[in-house]
């Protein structure tokens, strides 16, 4: 025992054990506390959490396993809970080529033969766009020969490995800027490598803004065609826009004086449209087409009620 200083009086006694702050609390060597000694009941206290903490979280992972192999609801015991989990297993069966769920698969719409085109196509597709399960540049590289369309992902590829690729003499990327030129204007062979922009057209926008070596490639642009875009569950800008696959498509064709890139395109574009509208999804009008729709609504309606006024005066 420890005599202290008398307070108010008393004398406070208290055991050595409990202020015995040599090594761990259960021995003299220090070597296993890196210096940081602890009074027995620390010591006590500490164990104590730890076994609480462990038998909390082993009782949470068993609980977890239960929970995953039981098939019913814990509450009611309604075995919908295993369909469910079916349905989420089927959800998940995907198509190995398209990346597609299986039942909404397009591949089956794509040319038994794939189009042999010579120019190589080169999409720099933007991360968004990645992750877009509607997205259209895939169905052209699977339309086209092996290895004649490649996918680059990123925003900024002025430090991409392959960039250098870009640099060849027949290299032209796709973009209707004030300066491009028609592609049916330019003689057959003229551009070896087709570079594409992949994402919204504000992406698209941006991928050209922010990666300035494409400023220095000749751009091309295609016609406008007679025919709206077959992509009719996204809303275009203006009458005459495509979607990535026809855009390229149609600058292949014209590139190379053929007309089969494009059709071999629009058949899995106009199934993944087919189901999607089956499944509730509405067709869009380009938005110049909507606000003059928009535009005639509102005279007509103006009209209308000018006519009830008069006949009511
Ligand atoms: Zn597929």
């Amino acid at each position: 025992l420890i005599q202290f200083a008398p307070i108010n009086g008393r004398t406070r006694t208290k055991k050595k054990a409990s202020i015995n702050v040599v090594g761990c609390g259960f021995g003299d060597s220090s070597a296993d506390c890196g210096g940081r000694h602890m009074t027995r009941s620390e010591y006590v206290c500490r164990l104590v959490c730890t076994a609480v903490l462990t038998a909390f979280g082993l009782a949470a992972c068993l609980f977890a396993r239960a929970a995953a192999r039981r098939s019913c609801c814990w509450r009611c015991g309604s075995a919908q809970l295993f369909d469910m989990q079916e349905a989420v297993h089927i959800k998940r069966a995907t198509c190995g080529r398209c990346g597609r769920p299986s039942p909404t698969c397009w591949c089956p719409s794509l040319p038994r033969v794939p189009v042999d085109i010579a120019t190589k196509v080169i999409i720099l597709q933007h991360p968004f766009e990645e992750h877009r399960k509607l997205q259209t540049a895939r169905m052209l590289q699977l339309a086209a020969a092996p290895g004649r369309v490649e996918i680059w992902r990123g925003r900024h590829f002025a430090s991409h490995k392959r960039r250098r690729e870009l640099d060849s003499p027949g290299c032209a990327v796709l973009y209707p800027s004030s300066d491009s030129v028609l592609a049916e204007s330019l003689p057959r062979g003229s551009v070896t490598t087709l570079v594409v922009l992949d994402g919204t057209w504000q992406q698209a926008s941006g991928l050209h803004f922010h990666n300035d070596f494409l400023h220095k490639l000749p751009h091309i642009r295609v016609a406008a065609p007679n025919t709206p875009s077959a992509y009719v569950i996204r809303t275009q800008p203006d009458v005459g826009c495509l979607c990535t696959a026809e855009a390229a498509a149609l600058a292949v064709d014209a590139l190379e004086h053929r007309s089969d890139c494009l059709p071999a395109v629009l058949g899995p574009i106009e199934a993944l449209c087919r189901h999607q509208l089956a499944w509730g999804a509405v067709p869009h009008a380009d938005k110049r087409t909507k606000k003059r729709l928009e535009a005639e609504a509102a005279v007509l309606a103006a009209a209308a009620e000018e006519d009830n006024q008069t006949g009511a005066g």
